[in-house]
């Protein structure tokens, strides 16, 4: 699943190959795709857009008149960019633009999810999204009153987005690894000074994944992750072997020695 790095890395990428320029047709190259968007996303043509930006693991092509196209790639999403009309495998919407700028929606699995929000909107999924992993404002404190109300162990709660948004079962393995915090802690038990330990993880974490996405683009960069995935491999830490758990039906995969607390 992409995870906020990736999302990060294909809505810098749509921005540098589409703002600016002028929606001319869309396309839908698979019927689940129109469920939502089929009607609104035709009043788009003819605008110019703005710039694309990504919120939480939303993707919004901002339009000149502040309609917004909402793109959410779930499991299998991506772009793909092309000069000339030949759609590539598993290609599920055609956007053509200005200057022959061919995007196309590719999704294996067609879980990807596109609406349109028009201007003065309320946006639907902001009440439910707490504050991004990567905004600068987001301090120790700020995200202790976030977990002040939770009892679940921390691991779950890095994964609710209305805590945090844009955190995904890798990166919260990874965050806590090098936070040394133990996945199951509970959350509002957790100090401000391992608070600040953490959202140090989280950042180091997603600011690492982001220089590989942006490098690869596509997939996600596992070759430098610290636990996860390495279940029995030694900590790059301290020599013990890595140990994976369940919790909330998800694999966790941590260091019992140097994650104790
Ligand atoms: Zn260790």
């Amino acid at each position: 699943m992409p995870e906020l790095p990736e999302v990060e890395a294909a809505a810098r990428f749509l921005h540098s190959q589409i703002s600016g320029r002028t929606l001319l047709a869309v396309t839908w190259l698979h019927r689940s795709l129109l469920r939502n968007a089929a009607a609104d996303v035709d009043t788009l043509i003819g605008h110019r857009v703005a710039r694309v930006v990504r919120v939480a693991k939303w993707q919004e092509i901002v339009f000149d008149d502040e309609s917004v196209l909402v793109v959410h790639f779930r499991m299998t999403g991506d772009w793909a960019v092309t000069h000339r009309p030949d759609p590539p495998g598993h290609a599920r919407a055609h956007f053509v633009f200005s200057g022959a700028r061919h995007v196309w929606l590719v999704d294996p699995r067609v879980l990807s999810r596109i609406t349109v929000r028009r201007s003065g909107d309320v946006d639907p999924t902001s009440h439910r999204i707490g504050p991004d992993a990567l905004d600068p404002a987001l301090d120790a404190p700020a995200l202790r009153a976030q977990f002040a109300s939770r009892r679940a162990p921390i691991k779950q709660v890095l994964l609710d987005q209305s805590v945090i948004a844009g955190i995904g079962n890798i990166y919260a393995a990874e965050a806590l690894w090098h936070a040394r915090i133990n996945p199951w802690a509970p959350a509002q038990r957790l100090t401000l000074a391992r608070v600040r330990r953490l959202l140090d993880g989280i950042r180091w974490t997603l600011a690492l994944a982001l220089d590989e996405a942006g490098r690869h683009r596509y997939g996600t960069a596992t070759g430098r992750l610290a636990v996860y995935d390495r279940e029995g491999q030694s900590c790059r830490r301290c020599g013990a072997p890595v140990a994976r758990t369940t919790q909330g039906q998800r694999s966790t995969y941590w260091c019992r020695r140097c994650q104790r607390s």
